[in-house]
């Protein structure tokens, strides 16, 4: 697997929520998962930029004040991320897809991100949504904000799937490219990995066909 080679996991998704999604490796069941901790989370929040460095020292003083609301906080994001790839998942595998019993865990999570949110109303600028009134959830509550903004605006056909059966990892990216002829999370990874297994079975196969060639 790729992260063998390179411990940091990748950014590839496009989108903060994908780039969520995206820290199982490979993206099924039994795959590795990266956010195994509080501090995790708030590391990988910090690189993807979800949290500022000032943030990131409030969520961790909010945590160590409150006991169980980072755990909390924890269980919250992993629930918003099972919920979009769950809704996703099911997209990918049927553009109509009847209800999904995951939008509805979605909604939830939405709902008490949105009861944490205030509105803020500047006088010389539009009124503004502040998610995240309390430290302890400012994680969870803006990837569900985010999450939801991101099923309204994008174009579900522009969510891909790197393709596990073509030895992929199974991982959503937003596909940005003209044509829309993105087919790995990177090129570099999962595509060349690809590349070079197809290679070394037609080499195989070229063999075993030479060893096959017919006796006289
Ligand atoms: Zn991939």
């Amino acid at each position: 697997m790729a992260e063998v080679r390179n411990p940091e996991l990748r950014i590839v998704g496009g989108h903060p929520v994908l780039d969520l999604v995206n820290t199982v490796t490979p993206r099924r069941p039994g795959g590795r998962e990266h956010i195994t901790s509080p501090t995790a989370l708030l590391a990988w929040s910090r690189r993807v930029g979800l949290v500022g460095a000032g943030e990131a020292r409030t969520i961790s003083a909010a945590w160590r004040t409150r006991s169980g609301s980072a755990g909390q906080a924890l269980h919250a994001t992993l629930d918003v991320r099972e919920s979009v790839y769950g809704i996703l998942a099911a997209r990918l595998a049927d553009p109509t897809p009847g209800p999904v019993a995951a939008l509805e865990h979605l909604t939830l999570r939405w709902a008490a991100a949105t009861a944490r949110s205030t509105l803020v109303a500047g006088a010389d600028r539009p009124a503004e949504v502040v998610v995240g009134t309390d430290p302890a959830f400012v994680v969870p509550d803006r990837l569900a904000f985010a999450a939801v903004e991101l099923l309204r605006a994008v174009d579900p056909r522009h969510v891909k799937e790197c393709p596990v059966d073509e030895g992929g990892c199974g991982w959503l990216f937003l596909d940005q490219s003209r044509n829309s002829s993105r087919r790995w999370c990177a090129m570099a990874d999962c595509g060349a990995q690809a590349k070079a297994r197809k290679l070394t079975e037609r080499r195989r196969a070229a063999r075993a066909s030479t060893v096959r060639a017919p006796r006289r």
